[in-house]
């Protein structure tokens, strides 16, 4: 890896999933940072510097809008290294941006954070890109909880979300719970800021959740987690968040694909009738992931809640629930494509030009075109990621010849 970065690259002899496609012998030509020319063939490029991918696949990076974690540090760490050490180990398996993302906690421990990713983001040479910050929580349903610390769990209170976000400008998401008392106007507000407002712990039913629509919560967050399906009252039934997603076509949704969370028969249903323009996949990963398997702390590292990680996935120590996932992003397209049966393009565009578009970063993110940022991946038939570029710059390789 070289220290400066090399103006003129190209990246040849590959698969490139554009991904609206898959060109069987392509290229990928980047200057100054940024896409100039993606095509078939080997064109003529004097000048520039080579890399070889050897007929592997050449893939826009991965777009991670839900991760809280990985290699042993959580985002609520609130330290500088712990971004670091997320964004990097996420790197290794071809995210090329993330969305750090909070958990319930005090104002202070979320202003805290918030503080944290300003400091870390000029110092972010060698990771993930930092994107903006998703906040989940503190706003949620006490009922559909599950890994969010009880304790810090509260209804929207304008005083405090307000000055939540007059503390920051780097907010990009919030996922909250649309039937809790003040929801509605919280939601209101955080759009005006122009902020995707998301579903999330959430026990709504249909009535709530298209009143949340119009309100702005577009996004459904880890469809099928810690969010209602159809319940009985009194003998009636009612539709929940789940159904209200697929029923409500513009609704986009995110899924934990780690093929434990979800099983096969769900992703396709989801896939089917959503379809790849309107999913996400996520990691939804805590700091376990790319770790051991054993305990583990969800949340600051201090004063987190006890995890146990084991069968690939993180639990609560009582095993009544899932606690965030371990997976890294190459894990979920893996999924989609060996357990789901999806299409490889199909599955790369769920976790690139998808999640780009929800976040409104798809004029520079999420696609292999002339005109977005080199942030580009090479795998292999079992996705295995061999490097990564983010804005045309190697920070990850694992072949030398590359
Ligand atoms: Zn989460």
């Amino acid at each position: 890896m070289a220290e400066t970065i090399p103006s003129f690259i190209k990246v040849r002899n590959g698969r490139v999933i554009t991904p609206f496609r898959v060109i069987p012998n392509g290229c990928v030509i980047i200057k100054d940072r940024t896409i100039i020319e993606v095509s078939e063939g080997d064109p003529e490029t004097p000048g520039a510097v080579t890399i070889d991918a050897g007929g592997k696949y050449i893939s826009p990076g991965f777009i991670d809008i839900h991760v809280h974690g990985g290699g042993g540090a959580d985002f609520m760490d609130n330290t500088v290294e712990a971004f670091l050490t997320v964004a990097e180990t996420h790197a290794r398996f071809g995210t090329t941006a993330l969305f750090p993302t909070t958990l319930t906690g005090s104002t202070e421990d979320i202003v805290k954070t918030l503080e944290t990713y300003n400091e870390a983001y000029p110092k972010n040479n060698s990771g993930a890109q930092f994107m903006g910050m998703h906040l989940e929580g503190p706003y949620l349903a006490m009922s559909q909880r599950g890994a969010q610390d009880p304790r810090y769990i509260r209804d929207p209170d304008p005083k405090e979300y307000e000055y939540i976000l007059s503390k920051s400008g780097s907010i990009k998401r919030w996922s909250a719970a649309p039937e809790l008392k003040g929801a509605i106007p919280f939601a209101r507000y955080v759009k005006s800021k122009g902020i995707l407002v998301a579903l999330a712990h959430t026990d709504a039913i249909y009535e709530e959740v298209i009143e949340a629509y119009e309100n702005g919560y577009t996004l459904a967050t880890h469809l099928y987690s810690a969010m209602s399906g159809v319940t009985r009252r009194n003998a009636r039934r009612y539709a929940g968040v789940v159904e209200s997603a697929f029923l409500i076509d513009e609704m986009d949704v995110e899924i934990i694909a780690d093929g434990v969370h979800l099983p096969a028969p769900l992703l396709q249903l989801i896939c089917k009738i959503k379809g790849c323009d309107k999913i996400a996949l996520i990691t939804d990963a805590i700091r376990a992931a790319a770790m051991p398997p054993g305990e583990s702390v969800i949340g600051n590292i201090h004063t987190g809640i006890k995890v146990i990680v084991e069968d690939g996935v993180s639990k609560l120590p009582d095993r009544s629930s899932f606690a965030g996932s371990v997976a890294t992003a190459d894990r979920l397209v893996r999924t989609m494509t060996q357990m789901a049966g999806i299409s490889l393009p199909d599955a790369v565009r769920m976790i690139t030009h998808t999640p780009a578009t929800i976040m409104d970063i798809a004029d520079r993110k999420g696609s292999l075109a002339a005109g977005k940022d080199a942030d580009i991946i090479i795998f292999d038939e079992n996705i295995t990621v061999h490097a990564t570029m983010v804005h045309g710059k190697i920070i990850y390789q694992n072949d030398s010849r590359l």
